[in-house]
């Protein structure tokens, strides 16, 4: 089956989706392809759209990209067509830009600074009005609809000796979240933007050099973790060594998405010095101590949900218990479900251990809700299955608001808790109780003294100013 068919996500998700992975390597005498494969294999969880790699010999610059996930993507005959010492690679759901072909990336242009091929994670907020301004500026005809193609232009046509004036010029463009991997034919460059909203990590490997979206890919890999990139830092890697620049006007302290601890990273990926899966411990921790309720067991909805119920069940004492089966290849499907399999869909990816539950009170954890689709579907599943009672307790707070850096969270009027209180939710779900975690007890387990965290989703406020709603489709008809 081809990977560029339409393919169907079972079931619907119910969770807010990271934008995209990101990978460059660079590794003197060896060919990188399967190096950047495998690395952004421990990535896919970050976008499952589409996928790409470009490599580069010196001479040329190789890219395939297609619809689909990385596996389905690549072959082992298309990553031979790929040979040389310095790759990206990248992993997509799209925030800004339809999902489709031409939005794959990574991206390659040609412009006065040569080619250049890109790989984005993130979202720029002034993308409608930056496009406006360098086509004009540089007589630009924009073939694509995503952001990325305006950062590759603007990175390949700056003025500028060094990458690191140019990526000064850029920075001083561009306003959002920009976690990016460039490579012209011998370099691999780096880039966090000012605010360092997403995250990115360096890495070494044997005699190279490897950036990635978490620690996690650099582990698969067999790579030593250096450290996070620092925000408004550049680095640029070549046969000369590796080179870092910050710039001077990035914010003191960074703005990191909270939302990577809570749910987009993976639980064995370090952010900001900490492991993902402690960090969830003491969420689940925070949460009963701020909303205890007397029950038989605590249980979470695998698998994203696992180390907060775990984190809950130790603070409380109350024993912790599966309850649910996940169907792990649950997944991307070429066959279009009927209807009556999307109405159940939560029946494909869970299923319940009866005699484990019934007569039982429940405390079931819940990482985030976002529309509660899959909340009432599990709390109905628990409930017909024989629960006695069911206190959902959720381990962040409610998502009041959308996103505008690189996360696909609904509409405004599909976020159930911008649109309902916690009693209507609560009825609404099913749940015999329901609690958030508050921002004070979010900002305690992360270990937060300085407000170094984006929490623009649940409190409206975010690190520099937005329009009201974002529209992932604005470029589409420009
Ligand atoms: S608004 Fe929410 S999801 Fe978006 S970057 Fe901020 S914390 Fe992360």
């Amino acid at each position: 089956m081809s990977p560029t068919s339409e393919s169907y996500l079972l079931p619907s998700n119910d969770k807010p989706r990271e934008a995209c992975g990101i990978v460059g390597v660079y590794m003197p005498n060896e060919d990188v392809a399967k190096t950047v494969f495998f690395s952004l294999f421990a990535l896919q969880h970050r976008g499952q759209e589409s996928a790409g790699i470009a490599v580069s010999d010196g001479k040329e610059i190789s890219n395939y990209a297609k619809m689909g996930l990385v596996s389905q993507v690549f072959r082992e005959e298309s990553l031979k067509g790929l040979s040389g010492f310095v790759g990206i690679g990248h992993t997509r759901y799209s925030t800004m830009g339809g999902s489709k072909a031409s939005n794959a990336q990574p991206l390659l242009v040609n412009g006065p600074r040569g080619l250049l091929a890109v790989g984005h994670n993130g979202n720029v907020i002034n993308a409608n009005s930056l496009r406006e301004e360098i086509s004009k500026e540089w007589q630009i005809e924009f073939e694509r609809s995503s952001d990325t193609e305006i950062i590759a232009e603007l990175y390949v046509n700056t003025p500028g000796i060094e990458w690191f004036d140019v990526s000064a010029t850029v920075m001083r463009r561009l306003s959002g979240a920009y976690s990016l991997v460039m490579m012209n034919l011998n370099e691999l460059i780096a880039v966090r933007d000012p605010l360092g909203i997403r995250p990115l990590c360096l890495g070494k490997l044997r005699e190279g050099w490897v950036v990635a979206s978490e620690t996690a890919a650099l582990d698969t890999i067999g790579a030593t973790i250096v450290r996070e990139l620092k925000n408004g830092e550049t680095l640029v890697i070549n046969k000369n060594g590796i080179k870092s620049q910050i710039w001077s006007g990035s914010r003191p302290t960074h703005a990191m998405c909270v939302f990577e601890h809570i749910y987009f990273a993976r639980p064995d990926s370090i952010l900001n010095g900490k492991l993902a899966y402690e960090t969830r411990l003491k969420m689940g921790a925070e949460l009963w101590k701020e909303a205890p309720v007397s029950a038989d067991f605590v249980t979470g909805i695998p698998d994203s949900s696992t180390p907060h119920a775990v984190g809950f069940a130790r603070e409380s004492g109350i024993p912790y218990v599966e309850t649910l089966i996940k169907n792990r290849y649950v997944g991307r499907t070429f066959i279009e479900p009927d209807q009556h399999v999307r109405d159940d869909s939560v029946k494909m990816k869970f299923n319940v251990l009866k005699s484990v539950i019934k007569g039982k009170k429940l405390i079931v954890v819940d990482d985030s809700i976002v529309r509660s689709t899959t909340i009432t579907r599990v709390v109905k599943l628990l409930r017909n299955a024989g629960a006695k009672e069911i206190h959902v307790r959720v381990a962040a707070p409610a998502i009041k608001s959308t996103c505008h850096f690189g996360v696909d969270m609904a509409t405004l009027d599909q976020l159930i808790a911008s649109n309902m209180t916690i009693e209507e939710i609560t009825n609404f779900i099913g749940a015999d109780s329901l609690s958030y975690l508050s921002i004070s007890g979010l900002m305690t387990a992360v270990e937060n003294n300085n407000d170094s965290y984006c929490r623009g989703c649940f409190t409206g406020e975010y690190p520099i100013p937005v329009q009201l709603e974002m529209d992932k489709f604005s470029l589409e008809s420009k």
